[in-house]
């Protein structure tokens, strides 16, 4: 901690934030403003919807099934975030939903609500409970602003300084940076968040997918075929960091009861 602090007195103009988690309280240091978060997010983005065409939910049900799921988890989590006065966190998502055709089973949400899900993960998902439970899990990265906290770890490690949003999107070590936190260029969904993010995503995102009125126990069955989705061979895209199976299985049991008092059907 002490180099880190080191680092931050050192920057001029430097913008200091400790912040916390919603519903789990961590601390975080988030040292990237949220609007440079998000237009870079938003570039990418473009970028990638520029050359991988969306399936269009006037022609497919499955994309107007990932649009309807996400809509209700974001409105949910909207409205709790408001409720706990944390609404101006959310105020500038503009969300979105796409179902893009590619063979990985993937799904990812960028800062600022743009959340990409892939054809290869509904063969695992296989009803709309489950795609839920990723969808929850996915947003809840963005909510939990994981990859600001990713990107900052970095930038200090680099020893970079923020000295503010224009001259951070432009530097170029700062976009590398960015770049390696959401791994795009590779597949893009594969972020390489760390184990504890991981386990933060799936306690927030049960309670996402409770609040939107799916069955949060349909989580524990989904993260089990997902385990298995793989073979016994190569761990699916979106398990690549993820906490062993066991480890995941047994927080999520444990946060059953917590996440129920969430649920109500529609
Ligand atoms: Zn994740």
């Amino acid at each position: 901690m002490k180099k880190v602090a080191l680092f931050l007195f050192a920057g001029a103009g430097l913008i200091y934030a400790c912040t916390r988690v919603p519903i789990t309280g961590r601390s975080q240091l988030n040292l990237i403003p949220e609007s440079t978060m998000q237009s870079m997010a938003l570039q990418e983005y473009q970028t990638f919807l520029s050359q991988n065409k969306a399936v269009s939910p006037s022609v497919s049900k499955d994309a107007e099934m990932v649009r309807r799921v996400g809509g209700r988890i974001a409105q949910a989590v909207t409205t709790y975030m408001t409720q706990n006065n944390l609404g101006n966190e959310v105020a500038s998502y503009k969300w979105e939903f796409n179902l893009v055709n590619d063979k990985q089973v993937n799904a990812w949400c960028m800062p600022g609500g743009k959340v990409v899900v892939y054809t290869g993960l509904l063969p695992v998902t296989q009803n709309e409970t489950a795609l839920a439970c990723v969808m929850g899990h996915e947003i809840a990265h963005a909510i939990a602003r994981h990859g600001n906290e990713r990107m900052s770890q970095g930038l200090v490690a680099q020893g970079i300084q923020v000295a503010g949003a224009v001259a951070l999107n432009k530097n170029p070590q700062a976009q590398n940076i960015f770049m390696q936190a959401f791994n795009v260029g590779g597949p893009l969904g594969l972020m390489a968040y760390g184990r504890q993010n991981e386990l933060e995503a799936d306690h927030l995102g049960l309670i996402f997918m409770a609040m939107a009125g799916y069955n949060p126990q349909e989580a524990v069955p989904f993260w089990t075929r997902m385990a298995n989705a793989g073979g016994g061979n190569k761990p699916p895209e979106l398990l690549s960091t993820h906490p062993s199976d066991d480890r995941r299985i047994a927080q999520l049991q444990k946060l059953m009861p917590e996440a129920m008092k969430y649920y109500r059907a529609k």
